[in-house]
């Protein structure tokens, strides 16, 4: 068998262990481990073991020697190799891009009907952020204040019995710099559902109220959690410039279905993105302190951190294990949603998008997933433009280790094979330039998810 191998090639773009975020992580994880309670356990809290779990699996992601799947050309009989990857979320640049893109189908297929919506911003004081960043659990109940009051504001425009508004909540942790900003990006209806589900926009005033009562509730929140007294409250309260803020987007026209899924995916983006850093090692620095330079995203300044710190900060950042970081109210609200499906109401108006891939085709459809993030077929034989398809996944060690070394790739001990990543056999196309919203494209690997991975998956809203 393995003599079909003799023609094998690794499918990979570029070179994934090589690029400059890998290589800061790869060079300071167990630094920053060691010298966590010293140096950052003040600032950002206890260690968490689950961070070091997240950077194994990072490291690991796109390994060969971890696993693959062999992907053939039934015309020509090419073959390469796919490894899987890791997974996991925020941290993975990679892996969290394919989130991202699958989240917005999800949103314009299953859950955002066709009526207009509205992005919303609401974000906290300074003052108040460091109690999110301490006790993440916090961040679930921010999100309740903002549909709270975002909701009555909502049913206060119409004049219905029962008005029932929609939104999609997603929790961001981070600011240009990785700094630690707790704030809400929200997917709204621009109005609210009657008893028919028809859609009434109403006539919305000054959102000066609305950014009164959302203090007034993260205030009571706060209060009620132990984390803030009335002393506080009153001196806040004083200040000048409350520093909450609602942003209010216009509104989205449900024809516009390009610009609310860009939306929907920007909504979860990752906190950084791998083409605006730059990594200098402490071999190439001049003091011999390792360095990352980082281009903000909203402002396109440049700033230079410490790697160690920058890299302490971006830990800060990466959610539980089983955190939700998405959350949908009212109409939009797993029950509503559940409950339209049961009684075969839901269709009576229709989704954003018409989405007619079964749930399970839908969320194992990778070669669908790597065609959209990279603008690439990974099933597009590149020596004939034949079809190819996936043969067999190697999971077992053994049979790993034997076709590895059968084609010359088995170096023991190094976990980062570079000759892999020379060869190029898969050039994918440009992308398309003026995207509205800057999603991030990271220029890592394609992966392979496990077969299974996303029916492992449920309720799906957990996922992001
Ligand atoms: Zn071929
Ligand atoms: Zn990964």
């Amino acid at each position: 068998m393995l003599t079909a191998f003799s023609r094998a090639e690794v499918y990979t773009p570029r070179s994934p262990h090589k690029n400059q975020y890998y290589r800061c992580v790869e060079a300071h994880f167990e630094e920053l481990e060691g010298t966590w309670e010293d140096r950052y356990q003040k600032e950002y809290g206890y260690w968490r073991p689950y961070v070091l779990d997240i950077i194994y699996k990072y490291l690991d992601c796109g390994d060969l020697y971890l696993g693959f799947a062999r992907v053939k050309c039934d015309d020509c009989n090419h073959e390469y190799l796919l490894p899987f990857s890791c997974k996991r979320r925020h941290f993975c640049p990679s892996c969290h891009q394919k989130r991202v893109v699958e989240f917005g189908e999800f949103l314009c297929g299953e859950v955002l009907k066709q009526v207009p919506h509205r992005q919303w911003v609401f974000s906290i004081p300074k003052r108040l952020r460091l109690y999110f960043m301490y006790d993440r659990s916090l961040l679930a109940k921010l999100s309740r204040c903002a549909w709270k009051v975002l909701s009555v504001y909502l049913k206060q425009g119409v004049s219905l019995d029962d008005p029932k508004p929609g939104a999609v909540i997603a929790v961001q942790t981070f600011g240009d710099f990785l700094n630690s900003n707790p704030h809400l990006h929200i997917i709204a209806t621009d109005g609210c559902f009657d008893q028919d589900d028809g859609l009434w926009l109403g006539p919305y005033r000054t959102l000066q109220s609305l950014e009164g009562l959302f203090r007034l509730e993260v205030f009571n929140m706060l209060k009620k959690e132990g984390k803030i007294t009335d002393l506080i409250i009153e001196n806040m309260m004083g200040w000048h410039h409350s520093g909450f803020n609602v942003y209010c987007g216009e509104s989205i026209w449900p024809s516009d279905q390009e610009r609310i899924e860009k939306l929907a995916q920007y909504i979860v983006r990752a906190p950084i993105a791998q083409e605006r850093l730059l990594y200098i090692p402490a071999s190439e620095s001049n003091d011999g302190v390792a360095r990352v330079i980082y281009k903000g995203k909203n402002s396109g300044v440049r700033e230079t951190f410490v790697a160690l710190d920058w890299l302490a900060c971006l830990v800060t950042h990466i959610p539980n294990r089983g955190e939700q970081h998405v959350r949908y109210y009212g109409y939009y609200s797993n029950k509503s949603r559940g409950m339209r499906k049961k009684t075969e109401i839901d269709n009576q108006v229709p989704s954003l998008v018409n989405s007619d891939i079964s749930k399970k085709a839908f969320r194992r459809n990778w070669v669908r997933l790597i065609q959209k993030v990279y603008h690439a077929d990974p099933l597009l034989c590149p020596k004939c433009n034949g079809c190819m398809r996936i043969i067999s996944f190697i999971k077992d060690e053994e049979t790993i280790k034997k076709i590895l070394l059968h084609l010359d790739l088995w170096m023991p001990g190094n976990h980062d094979p570079p000759n892999l990543y020379q060869e190029h056999q898969y050039i994918p196309a440009p992308k398309p330039s003026g995207p509205s919203y800057d999603i991030t494209h990271d220029d890592s690997i394609f992966q392979m998810p496990y077969e299974d991975e996303y029916s492992q998956l449920t309720p799906y809203e957990d996922c992001i």
